[in-house]
């Protein structure tokens, strides 16, 4: 391990060498989760008419007398062009939601609120309590045509897909999912369906980060284990350098004898941005790049796996996908005192309770999978001269995922 660097830095380091991902073209059904490569503008106004908010009637509300009775000359459902109600005094329309309200009316009054007299006729319920512009959804009341609605940058979700729909888009321009290949270390690790032996254990690692990348909409294009041996890790490593865009590496890059990774990347003629970062769980973890390949070694402990991938590596991915509008980090404050220290950056586990108020859930170590379960994600606890915070400081907070 080289010389620890401090987690800012290891964000900056990672974010200025990781290449940013090309664009794509893609369906927008199959665009949740993608990162806008375009600005969307409205197509047309918005709404493009006049529209009706309620089933009822529409009336001009400077008719409205004490009786209220009001002749219906009209009905104007939804997807009939514009009707006018006709110039005869207390005349309406019977109108339903998302109709186009004729011109001359200005006032729509749901159902609810009339009584039906005859076919022709209804009355108000209550006269006085109605103005012109009640129940419409004015024309162009929500964006002007050809004013931007979706920035560059923006992550789509079924918000954007709507928004996108109604312009008129059938695909978007997107940042691609870069191809990622999701490996594990170690000598000790079995298969999922296999019993280990005494001294073995299953492997989980990859299909923890595998998870945790899908609830991310990242998909992983390919899955490997290398053994704890140098020669076999770096002939796979090459490999998989040149079939993939960023490989996700857990295990094997400690102080370990058998850590081979560091030193077969070096090897293989990548650059070593930094290997080592001030910070509890995984120090060891290290970030190595080449010209078509970006490889995050994270630390094989699964803890120490899960913080580095939340905290560095899909952070960074979406920002080489060009997310603009990074989501509020959420602040939580501790519900009780937590020691920290003066040269690290902690990152705790934690469950979130009512009024962002967080409850330290530590594990035993950052092998231990089990007391993983009782927190929600975890907060950044910087290195302070105290060691120490007191209740009700507050945090950033990240969510598993
Ligand atoms: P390492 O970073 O290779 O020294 O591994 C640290 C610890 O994490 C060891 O106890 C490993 O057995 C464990 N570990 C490494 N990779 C995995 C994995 N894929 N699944 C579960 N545990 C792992
Ligand atoms: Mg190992």
């Amino acid at each position: 391990m080289k010389a620890l660097i401090t987690s800012t830095e290891a964000t900056r380091l990672i974010n200025e060498n990781l290449p940013a991902v090309a664009t794509v073209h893609c369906p927008l059904n199959k665009c949740a989760g993608r990162i806008l490569r375009e600005a969307i503008h409205a197509d047309r106004p918005f709404p493009p008419f006049n529209r009706s908010m309620m089933d009822g009637y529409a009336i001009r509300a400077s008719e409205i007398d004490a009786e209220g009775i009001f002749k219906i000359t009209i009905q104007a459902p939804a997807g009939s062009p514009a009707q006018l109600i006709g110039p005869a005094p207390r005349s309406c329309a019977e109108i339903m939601t998302g109709a186009v309200v004729p011109e001359d009316a200005d006032c729509v009054v749901p159902y609810e609120e009339t009584k039906r007299i005859d076919e022709h006729t209804m009355q108000l319920l209550n006269p006085n309590t109605h103005q012109a512009n009640d129940c419409i959804h004015g024309f162009a009341s929500d964006r002007p045509a050809g004013q931007q609605i979706l920035a560059l940058g923006t992550p789509i979700g079924s918000r954007e897909i709507a928004v996108a729909a109604t312009c008129g888009n059938t695909e978007l321009a997107v940042a691609k999912i870069p191809s990622i290949a999701i490996i594990s270390t170690g000598d000790e690790l079995v298969n999922i369906d296999s019993t280990p032996a005494a001294h073995q254990i299953r492997r989980s690692n990859d299909i923890m980060v595998e998870t945790a990348l899908v609830r991310s909409h990242l998909y992983s294009q390919e899955k490997a284990h290398l053994p704890d041996n140098y020669e076999a890790c770096k002939a796979a490593l090459q490999t998989l350098l040149s079939k993939n865009e960023i490989l996700l590496l857990s295990g094997g890059v400690s102080m370990g004898k058998k850590d081979y990774i560091p030193d077969a990347l070096d090897e293989l003629g990548l650059t070593n941005h930094f290997h080592g970062i001030a910070q509890k769980p995984g120090k060891p973890m290290g970030f190595w790049t080449n010209q078509k390949c970006s490889v995050f070694t994270l630390p094989g402990n699964p803890l120490s796996t899960l913080t580095c991938l939340h905290q560095y590596v899909i952070p960074a991915i979406f920002n080489a996908m060009g997310q603009q509008t990074i989501e509020a980090t959420r602040s939580v404050n501790i519900d009780q005192d937590i020691s920290a220290r003066d040269d690290f950056t902690i990152f705790l586990p934690v469950s979130i309770h009512e009024h962002n108020t967080a409850t330290p859930q530590p594990v035993n170590n950052s092998g231990d999978l089990v007391h993983i379960l009782k927190s929600d994600g975890y907060i950044v606890v910087p290195p302070i001269q105290t060691k120490s915070y007191s209740v009700g400081s507050e945090f950033d907070f990240h969510p598993w995922h």
